[in-house]
């Protein structure tokens, strides 16, 4: 009598959960719209995404509302290549989620996925000591390209992680696949206005976006990855862009814009545009159809419009 109420109870606790439901924790919000792209639309998802797009994330506190987030997760969606370096471990330990942990099926990092830009193998560089890409530029989402490939890998993780939903996924993943490779041809044609085109940049925030799009990045307003702009390099900047100046200046949205005003502003005094551009350096709107797409579309939109600007002065 006894056993068949826990039976009973036990039946009853799987009822109230959603059947193939999954929870996944993302550690930024490129990770959180892709998982989304990926995920099947009648097929339940709980979606934690650990960043926005007006936060760095390469420093983020490991607060309580994120560690009992990761706790409950059967997957995590993150960078790699240290992006996460100053907070995920530390989530990860006082999480407690063996699910999660590094080198279990349930932890998925982008980076391992596609080659990085500036790669340092078996550096093991100190972000304290003033380089945040102690492994190479993580910042690879900003290449459709590489995208795809880590959207392949994303999906097989997700099939791993819920087998009911395997062959709704491989749907998915093949139908963005075939959305993707026609939308990344079609910005590749409107951006070739852009090829060549030099620009100062805050960070290596959008080095996989010049990357792909050819332009060029001749200065980066930090000394290093991670450090601060300080006014006597940003001088030295100044007097070596004088001669020919950039498209514009490029700062995250999540940057402090002082140190890129700043420079704009020389050159404004000096008689020359260089406008500054604020541009967001991930999807703002990860629970939205088409986050991604739409996030390249006004990237794109941004810089064409810097440089018919910049033509017509
Ligand atoms: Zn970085």
């Amino acid at each position: 009598m006894l056993r068949r109420a826990a039976v009973a109870i036990g039946l009853l606790a799987f009822a109230v959960l959603p059947a193939h439901a999954l929870t996944v924790f993302a550690c930024e919000p490129e990770w959180a719209a892709l998982t989304r792209a990926l995920w099947p639309q009648d097929a339940t998802l709980r979606l934690h995404v650990a960043t926005h797009v007006a936060q760095d994330p390469h420093h983020i506190e490991a607060r309580p509302a994120l560690i009992a987030q990761l706790r409950s997760a059967d997957l995590a969606v993150c960078t790699g290549a240290g992006l996460e370096a100053g907070w995920l471990p530390a989530l990860q330990q006082r999480a407690g989620n063996a699910r999660v942990q590094d080198g279990a099926p349930g932890m998925f990092y982008a980076t391992t996925h596609v080659p990085l830009l500036d790669p340092k193998p078996g550096a093991g560089g100190n972000p304290f000591a003033g380089d945040v890409h102690a492994e190479g530029n993580p910042h690879l989402h900003a290449d459709p390209r590489r995208l795809r490939t880590v959207a392949q890998a994303l999906a097989r993780t997700l099939q791993a992680a819920a087998p009911a939903q395997a062959a709704a996924i491989a749907a998915r993943a093949d139908a963005f696949d075939r959305d993707w490779a026609t939308r990344t041809t079609a910005w590749s044609e409107r951006a070739a206005p852009l090829r060549g085109a030099v620009v100062a940049a805050q960070h290596s925030s959008f080095g996989y976006l010049w990357d792909w799009l050819g332009l060029v990045p001749v200065a980066d307003l930090e000394p290093k990855p991670g450090m601060a702009p300080t006014p006597g390099h940003l001088q030295s900047l100044l007097e070596r862009l004088r001669a020919a100046p950039p498209m514009a200046v490029v700062v995250a949205r999540h940057q402090d814009p002082r140190a890129g005003r700043w420079l704009s502003g020389q050159f404004a005094q000096a008689g020359t545009a260089v406008p500054l551009l604020v541009l967001p350096a991930t999807v703002p709107d990860p629970d939205a159809p088409d986050a991604l797409a739409r996030w390249f579309d006004a990237l794109l939109a941004a810089l064409l419009q810097a440089r018919s600007d910049g033509a017509t002065r």
